[in-house]
């Protein structure tokens, strides 16, 4: 019997965990989008369902996270990036801090939460003046005397915002020594959405209409001493760490809308007839279709390298920032080449065509600005 192999058999249309889960996201999420698109969040109902089917308890880490990275795909490949962001950045992105660097209580009361998707988690990293620059960041955090703080500031665009249980908060806390623009000086609290003092307010945005982008606004917010999360010492450490793996899951989840992508393209310029012809008969066509679908191909077989990596414990900023930068950017150009072979059908507004085209705008900004991987890229050394 040929022995099991991770990269290859995840790549297998047929493998028994994909086949498990497009079908749990065919039943779960598919007859749904359309309506939790123009609700511009995933409701409580939905989030149980996926909770009770076992998508937002997947492994974040080890030999697991093969079955993982086929997950972030398939998300990708619903053809909805607002859904497989508010998904991904609750069970794998904001779930990773805590996974990573809470403490057993923490993990223990709110992981479990997550997993059974009664609490929504969301990632309060970024701030108007401070996306790329994580380091100007100005919300601050002064302590209440009793090991806690009372935090204040203002994030921007935070998905899964208003309906978030807790927020995983980067802040500025006055306990620990700080140098003006560096991360020292930072740390990550987890914040109760019901605390006194949160606001989140939605920020509605071009596309990923699902994700619930919201600005959140802390006031004097308490946050107890148990609610501070790792050692604030470390800050960087978990930073570089938690972006590798926010870029490996954006990698996988562009990797798979690619996909889907693809899947329209294909199928339309193979029946669509103009003049007579399928437009398929037209080699322009045929070679831009043969080289969207051939970097498709070696994204995809990356993107399965990175995750294998990524459960072997050796992910890298530079296999990390390769993927997100070549997926994200391949699935704009197979959205562009998408939109432009549909004519104005695809520009229809509400057509699966413009959803993808002004989803796929927003892959090359978030989880770090397609500009800011080229740096990394250039800065760090191939993994050898
Ligand atoms: C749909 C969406 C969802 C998001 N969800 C979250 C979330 O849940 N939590 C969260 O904390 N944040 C979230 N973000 C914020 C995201 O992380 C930031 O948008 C991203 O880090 C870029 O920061 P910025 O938008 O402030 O752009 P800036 O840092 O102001 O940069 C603006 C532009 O300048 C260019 N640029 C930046 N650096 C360089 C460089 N070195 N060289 C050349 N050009 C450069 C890039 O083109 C960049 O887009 C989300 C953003 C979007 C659009």
């Amino acid at each position: 019997m040929t022995p099991f192999d991770p990269v290859l058999d995840a790549l297998d249309a047929h493998h028994p965990v994909r086949a498990r889960v497009r079908a749990a996201l065919a039943e779960l999420v598919l007859p749904h989008a359309d309506e939790w698109e123009r609700a511009r969040r995933i409701p409580e109902q939905g989030w149980r369902a996926l909770g009770d089917a076992g998508l937002l308890g997947m492994p974040l880490s080890g030999d697991g996270f093969t079955d993982s990275a086929i997950l972030l795909e398939e998300l990708g490949r619903t053809g909805y990036a607002g859904i497989r962001a508010g998904v991904a950045v609750h069970a794998f992105m904001a779930a990773h801090y805590l996974d990573r660097f809470g403490t057993p209580e923490q993990r223990a009361e709110l992981l479990a939460d997550v997993r059974a998707g009664t609490r929504v988690a969301a990632l309060a990293l970024s701030e108007p003046d401070a996306g790329t620059d994580l380091a100007a960041i100005t919300t601050r955090a002064e302590p209440d005397g009793s090991g806690g703080y009372r935090l204040t500031g203002h994030k921007a665009h935070v998905a899964n915002g208003s309906q978030a249980g807790f927020y995983v908060c980067l802040a500025r806390l006055r306990t620990v020594a700080a140098r003006p623009r560096s991360l020292a000086g930072c740390g990550f609290l987890l914040v109760d959405a019901d605390a006194p003092g949160v606001r989140a307010t939605p920020e509605p945005m071009l596309g990923w209409h699902s994700a619930d982008v919201c600005e959140v606004t802390f006031d004097a917010v308490p946050v107890p001493a148990d609610r501070v999360l790792g050692n604030p010492a470390r800050t960087l450490t978990y930073l570089v760490e938690s972006l590798d793996f926010e870029r490996l899951a954006a990698g996988l989840l562009a990797a798979g809308g690619a996909a889907h992508c693809l899947d329209l393209l294909d199928g339309f310029v193979r029946g669509h007839h103009v003049g007579g012809a399928p437009l398929s008969a037209n080699q322009v066509v045929r070679h831009t279709t043969a080289d969207l679908a051939a970097e498709l191909d070696l994204v995809r077989s990356y993107a399965h390298l990175a995750a294998l990596r990524h459960a072997r414990g050796r992910l890298d900023t530079r296999t990390a920032s390769t993927l997100k930068l070549r997926a994200t950017e391949l699935a704009a150009n197979a959205a562009r080449a998408c939109l432009q072979y549909h004519g104005a059908r695809g520009y229809r507004e509400g057509s699966a065509v413009a959803r993808v085209h002004r989803d796929a705008a927003a892959g090359t900004i978030t989880a770090g600005a397609n500009e800011l991987l080229r740096d990394l890229v250039f800065d760090t050394a191939a993994p050898s």
